[in-house]
């Protein structure tokens, strides 16, 4: 009977349970469908994750759902399955997991049915507006002109930001039949198209694609080749396979690797597939109107960021996941979740395939096959013939850098250059120098709220601190004893600056957050490179991922030794991966490349073998030093952190958890802290940390268990504001 069902809600709040409701009157809503309900004082929108027979709590303190939005479930049950137990293994709320999970519009109430629904003007309408009408209603005649403007009509997001009410308007318009609505289908232009005609696969993608169309269930599969060995490629037709069999595809890509150039790479292929993307630079009507086509199973492939990985998928047949090392698959707030590790639980789930793909695997992927979790394909050789670059070591103790270029980079710039090549400088290191040093007294020009420097932006004529954002005008001399201030160091814009007098009529683009804040300036720049009309092209991170750059012969890294001596057990492994990842960008075409680094410390083992042995001998070299350290991933963390506008609550909240953990003492779990964060203040806050370490997952997630609803429940708790990290990468 219907009365004794009581409903399992979760809610987007920060509460670490799901609520019990009865469900209205009449009718059971079913998990995964949302529905209003009574919240404290107000009105939340729920998602029903569960029905159960009884509650804990008493009869008469259940409160009835109000109202159901879903006609039918919005999340499946193996979508609530996985965020359940996303939800568990992350420590997080599942009302804010199952938020993750579904795009803006729907956490907030809208309705599913509107999904790419547009209205347009009909000839009546536009005959009537030239006659001057609707005359005596100025809101309807808003509406009128906006639709004869937009020929593509305009949707529910686009009327909405025209007018607030523009839905009675609009329905007196259809009545009088001046307007229209329609649905478009977005694929409908691409339906007609040919497909681009596949390449002949090279015997090694042959065998990865027969064994990733082979495995019939779930398998893990990582697929190894250096930038240009075809990757995409296997992907590509993995794929075909599976829209052959009428399945979907997800495809992860890091954050900047949703290039325009690889979208229409997939278009090109598969014209008719219908394909959507998830990312951030969606509107919200857009991001909902590509969720309902995957969830409708219209979709063939879904391509995404992070996210991503919680689309629905109805008809799931593979994943993959692009450049797997990628930092931008775990999220740094909030919910703290990695998007590949739950790609790998979600394809498993499934009994799909899931493939990583990348010329750098992260060490966690490595060991993964070492233990025969993961099967390896490896991609030896670039395709087109393209040779590997060949690497020398600039050290810096002999040779001087001005404004961070030593003469034997520069010789090779010029020589380059002088052949017709083109040259890419990498500089993880944005403005123009990132220390105003006072010669006189040693002073630095601090942020007032970090422990950290402000950074000069020179053409700007400011300082700001790249942690807080915090910026002010750049001052000339030294607030301390008045000396002049010198600019130290080198970021990428006095890079800039010196090639611009090195070389001089050289075409440059400079690619990093500074210049590429306008929407479509990253495209517009890499254009510049591709085309070839500039000549050199320098930057940060932004360069190292997902593009292509075939004219490129010379890259050359100003500071290896950024990563050198870092904080963190993953420094030496990010080095690595961006060395390779940067290096590949050189000689990718018919032109043998050279590789420029420049550095203090020449014979570090790291870069000695990384260099001299390559990548596989360097994540061997770096996996044992792990094992005898006992790092991940041969040990299990997680990250308790807390911060408070002074250091005594952060410190004393922690102490506190540590407290509570040894009550909770088990074998294989050490505690190691609390202590203050490397950059111990930000943005004014005081920040300290206490590691947990396990030796295995299923004990490292019992104790997180029972451990964090103590440390929830603790007086200190209320003092500071803290969060647990699973798996965390950044150890600070
Ligand atoms: P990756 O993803 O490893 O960087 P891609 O799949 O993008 O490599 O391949 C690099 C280039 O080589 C692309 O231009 C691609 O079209 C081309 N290519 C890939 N496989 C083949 C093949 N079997 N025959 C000819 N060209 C290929
Ligand atoms: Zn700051």
């Amino acid at each position: 009977m219907s009365g004794s069902t009581v409903l399992k809600v979760v809610i987007d709040a920060p509460v670490m349970a799901s609520f019990d409701y009865l469900p209205p009157e009449g009718r059971c809503p079913q998990p995964g469908q949302r529905v209003l309900v009574p919240f404290r004082n107000g009105k939340r929108i729920a998602v029903v994750v569960g029905l159960a027979a009884h509650s804990a709590l008493p009869p008469g303190r259940l409160r009835r759902v109000l109202s159901v939005l879903d006609p039918e479930p919005l999340l499946d049950a193996s979508l609530l399955a996985l965020l359940d137990w996303a939800a568990g293994y992350y420590q997080h709320p599942p009302g804010e997991v199952c938020a993750a999970a579904l795009p803006r519009l729907l956490r907030h109430g809208r309705d599913t049915g509107t999904g790419a629904l547009v209205w347009r003007i009909t000839p009546a309408g536009l005959a009537a507006r030239e006659a001057g009408e609707p005359a005596r209603a100025p809101a309807q005649a808003r509406l009128l002109a906006a639709l004869a403007d937009a020929a593509d009509g305009l949707d529910a997001a686009a009327l909405a930001a025209l007018a607030g009410r523009w839905q009675a308007g609009m329905r007196q318009l259809e009545r009088r039949g001046w307007a229209g609505r329609q649905r478009i289908d977005p694929w409908a232009a691409a339906a007609g198209t040919q497909p681009e005609p596949a390449p002949t696969p090279t015997a090694a993608q042959a065998e990865a694609v027969a064994a990733i169309t082979a495995a019939g269930g779930f398998a893990g599969f990582l697929l190894q080749g250096v930038t240009g060995s075809g990757k995409t490629e296997v992907y590509l037709r993995g794929i075909d396979v599976q829209l052959a069999a009428g399945r979907q595809s997800l495809v992860l890509v890091p954050e900047i690797g949703l290039t325009p150039q690889l979208l229409a790479r997939f278009r090109r292929r598969f014209p008719a597939a219908g394909i959507v993307t998830l990312h951030s630079g969606l509107t919200d009507l857009q991001r909902l109107e590509a969720w309902q086509h995957a969830r409708a199973g219209r979709a063939g492939i879904v391509i995404g960021t992070r996210s991503a990985v919680f689309a629905p998928l109805p008809r799931p047949g593979l994943i993959v996941v692009d450049e797997e090392h990628d930092g931008s698959f775990k999220q740094q707030e909030g919910f703290r979740y990695c998007a590949r590790d739950i790609a790998v639980w979600r394809a498993r789930q499934l009994d799909i395939p899931v493939v990583l793909g990348s010329a750098t695997p992260s060490l966690e992927s490595l060991a993964n096959v070492e233990a025969g979790r993961y099967r390896r394909l490896q991609l030896p050789e670039r395709t087109a013939g393209a040779r590997h670059p060949s690497v020398h070591l600039v050290d810096l103790r002999r040779h001087v850098a001005n404004d961070g270029l030593a003469q034997p980079l520069i010789a090779a710039i010029g020589r380059h250059l002088g052949n017709g090549g083109q040259v890419l400088l990498y500089l993880n290191r944005r403005g123009y120098a990132p220390t105003l040093m006072c010669p006189g007294c040693g002073q630095c020009v601090e942020c007032r709220r970090c422990d950290a420097r402000m950074v000069l932006h020179r053409h700007e004529r400011r300082i700001t601190c790249h942690h807080c954002g915090a910026t002010r005008p750049a001052p000339e001399r030294c607030g301390a004893c008045g000396g002049e201030l010198y600019a130290v160091g080198q970021g990428t814009e006095r890079l800039e600056a010196a090639l611009g007098e090195l070389f001089p009529g050289q075409a440059l683009v400079r690619v990093d957050r500074d210049t590429t804040r306008g929407r479509g300036e990253i495209e517009r720049r890499l254009e510049e490179v591709a085309s070839g009309r500039a000549r050199i092209l320098l930057g940060t991170q932004m360069l190292t991922k997902g593009h292509d750059f075939p004219g490129v012969t010379l890259v050359g890294i100003i500071d290896a030794d950024q990563g050198l001596f870092g904080t963190d057990f993953r420094a030496g492994e990010r080095l690595a991966q961006t060395f390779v990842q940067v290096a590949g960008r050189a000689g990718r075409a018919d032109k043998p490349g050279e590789v420029y680094l420049q550095t203090l410390f020449p014979d570090h083992p790291l870069l000695q073998t990384l260099v001299r042995e390559g990548y596989g001998r360097f994540a061997e070299a770096a996996l044992a030093e792990r094992r005898a350290a006992g790092w991940p991933p041969f040990s299990y963390l997680a990250m308790l952190r807390a911060e408070a506008p002074a250091r005594g609550p952060a410190l004393a909240f922690l102490a506190a958890a540590r407290a509570a953990g040894e009550a909770h003492a088990m074998a294989d779990i050490r505690l190691l802290g609390p202590a203050p964060a490397p950059m111990e203040r930000r943005a004014g806050r005081f920040r300290a940390q206490l590691l947990v370490e396990a030796d295995n997952r299923a004990q490292l997630q019992r104790f997180l268990t029972a451990w964090r609803a103590d440390v929830a429940a603790l007086p200190e708790a209320g003092r500071t504001r803290w969060s647990l990290d699973v798996d965390p990468v950044e150890l600070f």
